[in-house]
């Protein structure tokens, strides 16, 4: 709570459930996860104040964006720099915690002065390895 007021923003009780809801959170939700899993405990919250409250949060650089899918953005409460493993079958986003070398040939970085980089990573998941969804999609698409 005391953590939250530094945020510069009112907080009423439904904004400090979506709150509480990204602390921590590691699921990269979209609004309508965010949305449905409060709706549960508190019914009377409206999509409007969950989207307005992620955007807010967002501009003031306590969330990050992911874009995965147009029209369907993702969210990031860890705003350390990580990289992404998305899987392509079931869009599940996996922080990738280890840090690892991603220096850019100087001959590939047009002179720019490279000050941060994001990486995602496509692939299948092991959920969906174990229940061979990729399969299944690519014989649904032959088919
Ligand atoms: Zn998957
Ligand atoms: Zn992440």
């Amino acid at each position: 709570m005391e953590k939250y007021k530094k945020i510069g923003i009112k907080l009423t009780p439904q904004r400090l459930a979506v709150l509480g809801y990204l602390e921590g959170n590691t699921d990269h939700p979209s609004a309508e996860d965010i949305y449905h899993e409060l709706l549960k405990k508190y019914p009377s919250m409206s999509f409007a104040t969950v989207y307005t409250t992620l955007s807010t949060l967002r501009q003031k650089g306590w969330l990050s964006e992911i874009t995965i899918d147009q029209g369907k953005k993702r969210f990031d409460p860890n705003m350390s720099d990580h990289n992404h493993l998305i899987c392509t079958t079931c869009k599940k986003v996996v922080d990738i915690k280890i840090p690892f070398n991603l220096a850019l040939p100087e001959v590939a970085a047009s002179d720019f002065m490279i000050t941060g980089s994001h990486i995602e990573f496509f692939g299948i998941c092991p959920d969906c390895r174990k229940n061979n969804r990729y399969y299944q999609e690519e014989t649904e698409q032959c088919a």
